[in-house]
C-alpha cells in the first residue's frame, strides 16, 4: 500500500518504519525542518549533549528500548534518583516510597469502591496523606511530572492505569547515547528522502478508495492510507473531511494538554549525584552520569511542569529567572555560560509539552485507537496511557498494526 505519515516525531517514525519492513511505500511529511519533534537534543559549546524535550527512558519501558535494539543503539543510564530526588534536604527511602505509593492507590481504591468519581491527583493525596500532604516528596514529584494543574488531572489514570511505575523504575532512567534524538535521526537515516520536511499538512479526508492529504502550500497528496502523529492541539485544529467514531473522539476530549520547559546550565566543577527537587514548586533539577559512567556531565538540567511552576519562575520573560531560583537552591553552582531554555507552549507544532488524562478519563479510553478509522490510524503520546517517548513508539506499532490489518481485511 501507499502509506503517508503525519508527523516524524517518535510515534510518527515508529509506525513508518514498521509499515516499511513489511514492505509499504511510505512517505513522511513533517512540518519542521528537522525530526525528533519532542525528542531534541542539542550540544551545548562545552560539548555536553542536553534534551530539550523527553529525557528519561526507565527499565520496564519496552517499546523504545525493542526500537533502540534494532538500530543497535544503546541507552545509558542517569544515574539520576528520578523517583527519590532530595526535597527539603532529605531522601525518602525505598521503603517509604513504596509505603506512600501503596497508601496513596490504597486509599484511592477505596474511594472508588465507594463510588467516588472523578478523583483528581491533589484530592487522592489530601485523602491518603492528610493536612500536610504537599511536604509530601511523592507528591511534589508526581504532580512535577504531571505538567498540569493537578487538580484537573485523573488520579485513577496516573496512579492506576499509567504503563510507568515507580515502584519499578526507582533510579535508572536512561537516555540514548549521543541523545535522545539519535534514534530518529537515524530512521531519517534510513529512510532518506522518503521523508520531507517543511511540509505542514492542512487537512485530511478520506474516501472508500483512499485519503487525501493538503499541504498548507495547496498541493495534495493521495495514498491508500494515513497514520495522523501530530500533537494532540494541532490534531484538533486539523480539519478532518470525516468524523471520528464516539470512542476516539471521548478518549481525544478526555485528554488536556499540560505545559513544560527545561533549561540546561552549563557548569564549571561537578560532584556528586544531586538531583533536587524545588519543595514549594512543581520543578526539579538534576547532573547527568557520562555516558562512560565515571562522572557527572557539566551541565545541569532543569525541568519545570505546569503553568503556575513557570509563571513563579518567569520563563516567559526568558531563563534569568529560573537560572537565580537554581543558584538560590543551589549556591554551589559555577556556571560557566549561557543557560539555554526550552519552551513548548508557543512552538506551533506542538502547543504544549503532553497531555494529562482529565478527570473524565475511563479505562476503555486507552483501547480507542487499536483500529483504523477507515483509512486512517491515529498515533501520538495522547493516544495510549503513557505520555512518555516510549508511548509514542507504542502508539506508533498500534497505528502500525491498525493500517496492516487493514490489508488483510
Ligand atoms: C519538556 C518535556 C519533557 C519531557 N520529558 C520526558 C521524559 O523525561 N521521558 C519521557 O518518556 N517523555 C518525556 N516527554 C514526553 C515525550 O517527549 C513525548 O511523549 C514524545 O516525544 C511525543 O512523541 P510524539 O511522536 O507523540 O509527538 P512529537 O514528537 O511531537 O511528534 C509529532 C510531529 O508532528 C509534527 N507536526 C505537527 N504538526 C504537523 C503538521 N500539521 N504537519 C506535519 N507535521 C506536523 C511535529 O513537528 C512533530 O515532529 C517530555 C516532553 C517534553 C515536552
Amino acid at each position: 500500500m501507499k502509506i503517508i505519515v503525519i508527523g516524524a516525531g517518535l510515534s510518527g517514525l515508529a509506525a513508518a518504519w514498521e509499515l516499511a519492513k513489511a514492505g509499504h511505500d511510505i512517505t513522511v511529511l513533517e512540518a519542521r525542518d528537522r525530526v525528533g519533534g519532542r525528542t531534541w537534543s542539542h550540544r551545548l559549546k562545552n560539548g555536553e549533549v542536553m534534551e530539550r524535550g523527553g529525557e528519561y527512558i526507565f527499565p520496564d519501558e519496552h517499546a523504545i528500548r525493542r526500537l533502540a535494539a534494532e538500530l543497535q543503539l544503546p541507552i545509558m543510564s542517569h544515574g539520576v534518583r528520578y523517583a527519590r530526588r532530595t526535597v527539603n534536604g532529605r531522601i525518602i527511602t525505598d521503603i517509604e516510597l513504596r509505603r506512600t505509593n501503596t497508601m496513596v492507590r490504597g486509599t484511592l481504591r477505596a474511594m472508588i469502591a465507594d463510588g467516588v468519581s472523578g478523583v483528581s491527583l491533589e484530592r487522592a493525596y489530601a485523602e491518603a496523606l492528610g493536612a500536610d500532604y504537599r511536604l509530601d516528596p511523592v507528591y511534589r514529584r508526581v504532580t512535577t511530572s504531571a505538567a498540569a494543574d493537578p487538580e484537573l488531572v485523573s488520579a485513577a489514570a496516573v496512579l492506576l492505569h499509567e504503563a510507568s511505575d515507580d515502584d519499578r523504575h526507582i533510579e535508572d532512567g536512561g537516555r540514548l547515547v549521543g541523545g535522545n534524538q539519535v534514534l530518529t535521526l537515524e530512521l531519517a537515516r534510513r529512510f532518506g528522502r522518503r521523508i520531507r520536511l517543511e511540509e505542514p499538512v492542512a487537512a485530511v479526508d478520506q474516501s472508500a478508495s483512499g485519503v487525501q492529504v493538503h499541504l498548507v502550500d495547496g498541493t495534495r497528496v493521495d495514498a491508500d492510507a494515513v497514520v495522523i502523529s501530530v500533537p494532540l492541539p494541532v490534531l484538533r485544529r486539523m480539519p478532518l473531511g470525516f468524523a471520528l467514531p464516539d470512542p476516539e473522539q471521548r478518549a481525544l476530549d478526555h485528554r488536556l494538554m499540560g505545559v513544560a520547559a527545561k533549561l540546561a546550565v552549563p557548569l564549571g566543577a561537578v560532584d556528586s549525584d544531586v538531583a533536587l527537587q524545588n519543595a514549594d514548586h512543581t520543578w526539579w533539577s538534576w547532573r547527568s552520569l557520562s555516558t562512560d559512567g565515571t562522572s557527572r556531565i557539566s551541565a545541569l538540567s532543569s525541568f519545570a511542569g505546569g503553568a503556575a511552576a513557570l509563571e513563579e519562575l518567569g520563563v516567559e520573560r526568558g531563563a534569568d529567572g529560573w537560572l537565580a531560583a537554581i543558584c538560590e537552591m543551589r549556591p554551589e553552582l559555577q556556571v560557566t555560560g549561557e543557560p539555554m531554555l526550552t519552551t513548548w507552549a508557543d512552538d506551533p507544532w506542538a502547543l504544549g509539552a503532553y497531555t494529562a488524562p482529565n478527570l473524565d478519563w475511563q479505562p476503555e479510553d486507552a483501547e480507542a485507537f487499536s483500529h483504523a478509522i477507515g483509512r486512517v490510524a491515529i498515533a501520538g503520546e495522547h493516544t495510549g496511557t503513557a505520555q512518555s517517548l516510549s508511548g509514542a513508539v507504542a502508539s506508533g506499532y498500534r497505528a502500525a498494526s491498525a493500517i496492516a490489518a487493514l490489508q488483510k481485511a
